[in-house]
């Protein structure tokens, strides 16, 4: 583990350098408080530090202030390393974000059993971290395809018809169902109709360009948002979909399955309303299955 030394005495920083590497931990040293700081606010900081509290450009509390001011989801441990052990101080340098402190002269054990307390903060920390990711990876995303759900992609819509009203710009949305899907499911059983969601998900995924989005809008319905691609067959990209999706096949233990997709497209022009969008999409949807799947139809 890298840890941050900052303390303006030399001989001070040369003792702990020495003893945290023969604690098999990585010491990165600094003279002073500024130094301190911007390497605590680096993206690759050390997680732990002991600064000193009398340091020039920043004390040791101070760079405590500034770093506890930051929105960060992995905060460093900071142990103030303090000759005054006046309990005023104490309050004043936990008061400031500081998560320990050790009075010098120091007794290395006990320095040593707060650095591991640190350590196991840190952990925790990270575990917690982890955890929250996770929980926020599956609350946006579609546990089979993997893309996002449809909280998601509704999300997504709002975010791009703000920017869309804010740039004037043109956007589309496509409504994409699968073709006589319960058939797939009746004749080769559910399993192989998850195969085949997976391998329709991969394939729009191949067609779009970076800032298209396409979600699990439910069942075997899926929306997919392209903006700056104008609701017609000029802009290519709903039409490259639906081929491609007829050209590709899944392949599952109950055999090689090939499928449909019928695309209902509507689109804005600066300032529009989701719902009216979807609900536009939605009727061109119905034409495209009315007309006999497999095929795009606009708004
Ligand atoms: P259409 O061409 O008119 O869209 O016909 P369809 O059969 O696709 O439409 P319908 O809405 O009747 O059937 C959709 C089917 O999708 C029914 C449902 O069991 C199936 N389905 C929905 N979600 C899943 C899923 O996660 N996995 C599998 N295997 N099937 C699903
Ligand atoms: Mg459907
Ligand atoms: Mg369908």
């Amino acid at each position: 583990m890298r840890v941050l030394v900052a303390d303006d005495d030399v001989t001070s920083r040369r003792i702990l350098e020495a003893i945290l590497k023969k604690w098999g931990l990585e010491p990165t040293v600094v003279s002073d408080g500024l130094a301190a700081h911007a390497a605590l606010v680096q993206p690759d900081a050390p997680a732990l530090a002991l600064l000193d509290w009398n340091m020039p450009g920043l004390e040791g509390p101070q760079v405590c202030r500034l770093i506890r001011r930051r929105e960060t989801s992995n905060p460093p441990y900071v142990i103030l390393l303090t000759a005054r052990g006046e309990k005023g101080d104490i309050v004043k340098g936990l008061d400031a974000g500081a998560n320990d402190y050790v009075s010098k002269p120091y007794d290395s054990e006990e320095l040593r059993a707060r650095i591991g307390v640190g350590t196991r903060m840190l952990e925790l920390q990270a575990d917690l971290a982890r955890a929250r990711d996770a929980l926020a990876y599956q609350a946006s995303h579609d546990a089979l395809t993997g893309l996002p759900n449809r909280r998601a992609v509704l999300e997504a819509l709002e975010r791009e018809l703000a920017r869309s009203a804010r740039e004037d710009g043109v956007l589309s949305v496509a409504v994409c169902d699968l073709d006589h899907f319960k058939n797939v499911n009746d004749t080769w059983g559910h399993p192989a109709g998850d195969k085949v969601l997976n391998a329709f998900a991969s394939v729009v995924k191949g067609c779009l360009r970076a800032y298209d989005v396409v979600g699990r809008f439910g069942g075997e319905e899926f929306l997919l948002i392209a903006p700056g691609a104008k609701p017609s067959a000029e802009s290519g990209v709903f039409e490259r979909v639906c081929r491609s999706v007829a050209a590709a096949s899944a392949t599952t233990e109950a055999g090689v399955i090939t499928f449909t997709v019928s695309i209902g497209v509507a689109g804005v022009c600066g300032k529009g309303e989701a719902e009216a969008l979807l609900a536009s999409a939605d009727a061109a949807l119905y034409r495209a299955k009315a007309e006999g799947r497999n095929r795009v139809c606009y708004a």
